[in-house]
């Protein structure tokens, strides 16, 4: 199974991502997670990509593109795999298309998590990560058992420097400018689902079992 989840910032994306992950042994491969972690170890591309990360700006889709292609091709993905986060613009869309067409590899579908822009603003100000193995909190709604220590790998829980809520509004338009458009590209070829991606993250997980175990016959 290979699908694309799509959604604005803050839709829902990586705590499904990390359920199905678990559920459908379907490893999640998020270009968000590969920037941060180069950041944090400041490696060549790392110190390249800060500056529009933390203006909340797209990283160029070369140097993304390279990186997406590059992890695509160095481990064996038995199962598929689940891109979080990629493709977020046309000319990545398309170079994904080429490069999975090369592969033999056919998209089967694109989960696109719906929810109101005023819910996203509200969870990405609550939103908290793990810094080492990026594992989702939220001061809300799932805080760690240990004030700010991650409960799966102990690493430090903090916020992103990009939820703060200057650089959110930013991060939105760039939504709207470059990623909304995929939508009706996929649309087009018929494999998007819409998941509603408001109240509980059970439920939507649910919509999203259904969803998957409908693919996986
Ligand atoms: P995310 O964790 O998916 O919200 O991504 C965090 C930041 O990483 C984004 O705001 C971008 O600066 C950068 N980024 C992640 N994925 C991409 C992508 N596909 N293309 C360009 N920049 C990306």
């Amino acid at each position: 199974m290979h699908i694309v989840l799509l959604g604005l910032p803050g839709a829902g994306k990586g705590t499904q991502a990390k359920m199905i992950e678990q559920e459908f042994d379907l490893p999640q491969i998020s270009t968000g997670d590969i920037i941060r972690l180069a950041l944090k170890e400041q490696t060549e591309w790392g110190k390249k990509a800060e500056d529009f990360v933390k203006a909340g700006k797209l990283v160029p889709d070369e140097v993304v593109i390279g990186l997406i292609e590059e992890r695509l091709s160095a481990d064996r993905h038995p199962k598929g795999f689940m891109l979080d986060g990629f493709p977020r613009t046309l000319v990545q869309a398309e170079a994904l298309d080429r490069f999975l067409l090369s592969l033999g590899i056919r998209l089967d579908m694109v989960l696109y998590f719906d929810v109101d822009r005023e819910e996203v603003v509200k969870r990405l100000s609550s939103r908290r990560i793990c810094e080492r193995c990026q594992t989702p909190y939220n001061v809300m709604s799932k805080l760690p058992k240990k004030d700010d220590i991650c409960d799966l790998c102990g690493g430090r829980v903090i916020q992103r420097s990009d939820d703060r809520p200057e650089v959110v509004l930013q991060r939105l338009e760039t939504y709207d400018h470059q990623t909304k458009p995929l939508i009706d590209y996929y649309s087009l070829k018929n494999i998007v689902k819409v998941i509603p991606s408001r109240g509980d993250i059970q439920d939507v997980y649910r919509e999203v079992q259904a969803v998957l175990r409908l693919l996986e016959k």
